[in-house]
């Protein structure tokens, strides 16, 4: 077996790391994905680097991937998203739960720059993800999809979609949810009939992702695209779901990223300006919010590759759900007073865009909300904690009889 130096993938990202901050803000501000960057991340092997090796991945370890994203995200949060969902997420669930011939149809297009996109948010199925109502039913070999999802990262740019459905069976019975691969590829003429994507969100932050909803209209699903829980549908989203563990553990490192940046520009930048006759350094109400920033980035860390470690001891291979929360949450929350701290500490300089932490301050915004609100989180955490299951609908928790026939809400 070949030795892998132990920081050979952070090495390879700090080297590329750079060429991606020096075009951060333009994505920005042109609002544009950063094409640019991807043969950069497939030459280096990170796009799929989680995957195993026999799909052509390099069967690196979440952990490695953490630490990769890690230092793309100090220097480009966009390219470190797309990090987190060429590994961690709707791949990752493919790999982990779909055929061989899922796999073998989605590692190529993830190795050659795709980030996929997963969707399972709706209108009316937000924290609710559950109550989703876009269907997939059963005709013969094929699923029929209806539905509209919104807020999908990646919407118009993403070739793969994982899309998740209430599956319903010929004789209308609502059997739970299943994942369903949809492939879209334009620039080679590939473009599911009925498959349409409608509007882009106009978002505060992470200006060069496009977050966009998407309609499906009687859209024909072969049944080998059908990623079908083992333990059947009636639980396949919770168990198509523990892949997701490692997506928290990959947005919260992108938070952190992002706040570990923030922090070093802050650090430079008190030792530069001076004012009262010295450096910005030796006020002391400023020393004290850098040991609070370090100390929030240092915990963090901490917490997200314990959970990041957490997927080689798992029976899913993906990070325990309770680890993953709480990190989440914590490195959301930390990276948004830390990024708002440093740009403090730049007075007008940091309110302005010649600096990138107004940028940075945007971004790192979404993290509460994207991927499980921080409040949502804390309901498992505490749950957890508890030993309790912790219902949020008003008549307690529902489990849907198995085989329930389907109804569409308000019929
Ligand atoms: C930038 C961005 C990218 C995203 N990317 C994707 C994606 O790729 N794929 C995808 O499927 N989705 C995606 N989402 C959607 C995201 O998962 C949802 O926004 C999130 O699940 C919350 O749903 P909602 O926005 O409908 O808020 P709601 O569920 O309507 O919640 C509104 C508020 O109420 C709180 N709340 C809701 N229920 C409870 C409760 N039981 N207890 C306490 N508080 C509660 C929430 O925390 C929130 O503060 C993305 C969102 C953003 C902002």
């Amino acid at each position: 077996m070949i030795a892998i130096r132990p920081n050979l993938y952070k090495e390879l990202a700090q080297e590329l790391a750079p060429t991606f901050a020096a075009r951060a803000d333009e994505w920005d501000k042109t609002r544009t994905y950063c094409w640019d960057n991807i043969p950069h991340l497939v030459d280096a092997g990170l796009m799929g680097m989680t995957l195993p090796r026999e799909h052509g991945g390099l069967a690196a370890s979440f952990h490695d991937c953490v630490l990769v994203i890690e230092e793309i995200a100090k220097a480009c949060t966009l390219t470190a998203r797309i990090v987190v969902e060429a590994n961690m997420g709707g791949i990752s669930a493919v790999m982990a739960y779909g055929s061989k011939f899922q796999k073998d149809f989605c590692a190529p297009i993830v190795l050659a720059g795709d980030k996929p996109a997963i969707c399972i948010t709706e209108p009316e199925a937000g924290s609710a993800a559950t109550e989703m109502q876009t269907t997939a039913r059963k005709c013969g070999d094929k699923y029929i999809l209806n539905g509209t999802k919104h807020w999908i990262t990646g919407g118009g740019v993403s070739k793969l979609h994982l899309v998740f459905a209430r599956v319903i069976d010929e004789q209308n019975n609502d059997l739970g949810i299943g994942g369903f691969i949809l492939h879209r590829d334009p620039s080679k003429g590939i473009n599911p009939r009925g498959f349409e994507i409608r509007r882009r969100e106009h978002t505060m932050g992470l200006c060069g992702m496009p977050e966009a909803e998407l309609h499906f209209d009687n859209v024909e699903i072969d049944e080998a695209f059908a990623l079908k829980p083992k333990s059947g549908y009636h639980k396949g989203f919770a168990e198509l779901m523990t892949a997701y563990n490692s997506q928290r553990v990959g947005a919260g490192t992108v938070a952190m990223g992002i706040a570990a940046g923030a922090l070093n520009r802050a650090k430079d930048y008190l030792k530069k300006r001076e004012q009262f006759g010295r450096p910005l350094a030796e006020f002391q109400g400023l020393q004290w919010m850098i040991a609070d920033m370090d100390t929030s980035v240092h915990a963090s860390r901490l917490m997200l590759h314990e959970a990041a470690k957490s997927a080689d001891t798992s029976p899913t291979g993906f990070p325990d759900m309770n680890l993953a929360a709480r990190a989440k949450l914590f490195a959301s929350e930390a990276a948004i007073k830390t990024v708002s701290d440093a740009l403090q500490m730049f007075g007008a300089r940091g309110y302005g865009d010649q600096e990138p932490l107004e940028r940075m301050y945007r971004d790192v915004r979404m993290f509460t909300i994207g991927g499980g609100t921080a409040q949502v989180l804390r309901n498992q955490i505490a749950g957890q904690a508890l030993g309790m299951k912790t219902p949020q609908t008003r008549d307690g928790y529902v489990d849907l009889p198995h085989s329930a026939p389907f109804r569409v809400v308000g019929e």
